[in-house]
């Protein structure tokens, strides 16, 4: 009887267990709008897909890049703060964003950056070799060939389907009790280990995108949040059920987790972790096309509702910016 009760608990013990596919955003604070909009668009090939205001601050933008159709596992969010101050990275935030080109096409980026006076190094981990740069805020980031992830559509400047992003390989996880967030990742988020190298942790989540989460060992200095940071990163959550799941499962696990935020493209639930970074789990559907079509994402500035009747308002204290062609 005893042996019936436990085999029940077990199988009730795995239900519960959940597993993340992996990255959904990565949301980041920079300087001048256009120039990020020249780095990300014009340098980098990625499409914008949003452009709409900071919900919390509306007299600044919040853009959202991604793939053609800013697919989960490829978007990319800023705040651009002009004049604010600089931030430290550190324990507490991502490190490095990483993202993935089609097998064989590092020489490509390597030239492409040079054409644009961007300075990088090389850099070898887990077998692979990174292109690691800044943008011009300071945020770090780097490019790695994979296999994985469905090509990207998007034709921007010289940047064709062949040589484009595909979307996050993954990030580098910088943490004040390394400890902890690996204990996080495994049994929260339910990622897999996979590997250990020198000063670096490897997991795995379930998804093809956005799925090789590499943590450093050990603690990192705290880092302070500003311009050129990771302000967090949101994983993946199937639909709205999915994610009251998670609600209740981080709950039980015993973090602090807020309600459900309406973000009109995707829900979000926000809980810190106890290595301090801030996580985010984003539902994969409305998606970005929920108010434009596919062939005029981006273009136009998007409200919510509740900020509508203040548009020209909103739109006189925004700086004009421009998709812009830079290999013309
Ligand atoms: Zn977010």
């Amino acid at each position: 009887m005893l042996l019936g009760v436990n085999y029940q608990y077990q199988i009730v013990g795995e239900i519960l267990m959940k597993q993340t596919a992996g990255i959904h955003h990565i949301s980041a604070i920079v300087g001048h709008p256009q120039e990020n909009i020249d780095f990300y668009a014009g340098i980098l090939g990625l499409r914008l897909v949003k452009k709409t205001i900071n919900f919390d601050d509306p007299g600044t933008y919040h853009f959202y890049f991604g793939n053609e159709t800013g697919k989960p596992g490829t978007i990319i969010t800023f705040f651009p703060w002009i004049n604010a101050y600089k931030g430290k990275v550190g324990g507490g935030q991502v490190g490095v964003t990483t993202y993935a080109i089609p097998p064989g096409k590092l020489s490509f980026w390597e030239q492409r950056l040079q054409k644009f006076h961007i300075d990088y190094r090389k850099t070898e981990r887990f077998g692979e070799t990174y292109l690691q740069f800044e943008d011009p805020h300071g945020l770090k980031l780097e490019l790695v060939e994979r296999q994985e992830g469905e090509r990207n559509n998007w034709t921007f400047g010289d940047i064709t389907p062949e040589v484009a992003i595909k979307g996050f390989a993954g990030v580098v996880l910088l943490s004040v009790h390394p400890e902890q967030t690996v204990q996080t990742l495994q049994h929260v988020m339910g990622l897999e280990k996979i590997a250990e190298e020198n000063s670096f942790i490897r997991f795995q989540s379930i998804g093809d995108i956005g799925n090789l989460i590499d943590i450093k060992v050990a603690p990192q200095e705290r880092g302070s949040m500003g311009v050129g940071t990771v302000h967090h990163i949101a994983w993946r959550a199937k639909d709205d059920e999915d994610q009251l799941q998670w609600e209740n499962y981080i709950r039980e696990k015993g973090f602090g987790v807020t309600p459900v935020r309406d973000r009109n493209y995707f829900n979000a639930i926000y809980f810190r972790e106890f290595g301090e970074i801030l996580f985010e789990i984003a539902t994969d559907p409305p998606g970005f096309m929920v108010d434009e079509s596919f062939g005029s994402m981006g273009q136009q500035l998007k409200l919510p509702p509740q900020y509508e009747h203040h548009r020209s308002q909103l739109e006189a204290r925004l700086v004009p910016v421009e998709v812009r062609n830079l290999d013309k």
